[in-house]
């Protein structure tokens, strides 16, 4: 029989337990996500994408592997594969679409659910994203923020429900799931899909909730701590599970999002988690030497100048940089040195400098240039 061999697909053998399918699957879909193709590719990684989510639908679920092991690809052409109930393509597209890459692992879940814990919810709800501007030395210790948002939350009088009246549905005797039955070449399959008069709630709304008109929603300022982990970088976007707005009747919150804004430090560059500073010396300290005081992120370091310094030397304090967020170790300060050249000079500092110049020349410049 013809048809596509799902497990050649997802490259697992026949024997491949739901965890290994899943995994292959998650890798597949890292590497084909159609919004990671190559600009010449999109279509090609769309396609592929389509397939390899299919396959993975069809061998996550116990009853549909047994009947794809029994017939092939073929018994799941009737009515497209999109019509496949418990696994809702586009739904999944558009998820993933959004670009919440770091949001793999919950929609694997939910994919890899089975289903059920699908059955009772309606739309999750939209995530929000919220931008925060935090100064460096903030990314650096890591810091606890207060945002006030206003958002769609649960209607209190009926949490979110439309109606605080209900009555058993009769069509599903309460259960919230409903048999059908479905023709396929090879003969009925019988299949068990929530209710769609209750939408599998197993209850019926008996009045409209006259708080929120039934919309199970209200508008409400809320306020929401964010913790800003320490070595955070710019343009991070922070998740807060469940902080987003809240979905129809009931149905769980996405999630809230808070994109990092890291404002520029005023003598501090951050170079991944190095931190880079140019610091003024005298001319005598460049050529005696000195023992300074710099400033670093977390207060101040001793940093020793050799004698005969020349200007722009780059100098490595280790560890005093930020942390990382990655969990390898803190980055360093670089500290490069500038010699400033002192632009007014008292009459004996003037002597001094003249006497220096006229003994450097005649000895050393002049000397080699001339001899003598
Ligand atoms: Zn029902
Ligand atoms: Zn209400």
């Amino acid at each position: 029989m013809a048809g596509k061999n799902y497990y050649a697909i997802l490259g697992v053998n026949q024997k491949a337990t739901r965890e290994e399918i899943k995994k292959a699957y998650k890798k597949l879909a890292m590497t084909y996500h159609p919004d990671r193709a190559p600009e010449d590719k999109k279509k090609e990684y769309e396609e592929k994408f389509k397939e390899i989510s299919e396959a993975a639908a069809i061998l996550s679920d116990d009853k549909k592997r047994q009947q794809y092991d029994q017939y092939g690809s073929q018994a799941f052409s009737q009515g497209g594969f999109e019509g496949q109930e418990g696994f809702d393509f586009s739904d999944i597209m558009s998820q993933f679409r959004s670009g919440m890459f770091g949001d793999f692992d919950d929609l694997f879940d939910q994919i890899f659910s089975g289903g059920d814990s699908r059955r009772h919810q309606g739309r999750r709800g939209n995530d929000l994203l919220y931008e925060m501007e935090i100064t460096l030395e903030e990314a650096a210790k890591g810091a606890e923020k207060v945002i006030s948002l206003n958002k769609l939350e649960h209607c209190k009088e009926c949490r979110g429900k439309g109606a605080t009246r209900f009555a058993s549905c009769h069509h599903c005797q309460g259960s919230g799931y409903l048999k059908r039955t479905q023709r396929t070449a090879f003969g009925l399959f019988q299949q068990t899909g929530p209710c769609p008069y209750c939408h599998g709630r197993g209850e019926l709304p008996q009045n409209s909730c006259s708080h929120c008109g039934g919309e199970g929603v209200e508008r409400k300022r809320k306020e929401i701590e964010v913790s800003i982990p320490r070595g955070v970088e710019e343009e991070m976007r922070l998740r807060i599970k469940g902080e987003g707005e809240v979905g129809e009747q009931g149905s769980p919150a996405g999630d809230l999002y808070v994109l990092i804004n890291i404002k520029p430090h005023e003598i501090f560059h951050r170079q991944g988690n190095d931190i880079h500073i140019t610091i003024p010396i005298s001319f005598t300290q460049a050529v005696l030497g000195d023992e300074i005081e710099v400033p670093i992120i977390e207060g101040k370091a001793l940093l020793t100048i050799p004698a005969g310094t020349a200007s722009e030397t780059l100098f490595r304090l280790r560890e005093k940089g930020l942390p990382s967020i990655h969990g390898s170790g803190p980055g360093d300060q670089m500290v490069k040195v500038r010699i400033e050249v002192p632009k007014k000079l008292t009459k004996k500092q003037k002597d001094l400098i003249i006497e220096l110049h006229e003994e450097k020349l005649s000895k050393s410049f002049l000397k080699r240039v001339f001899g003598g």
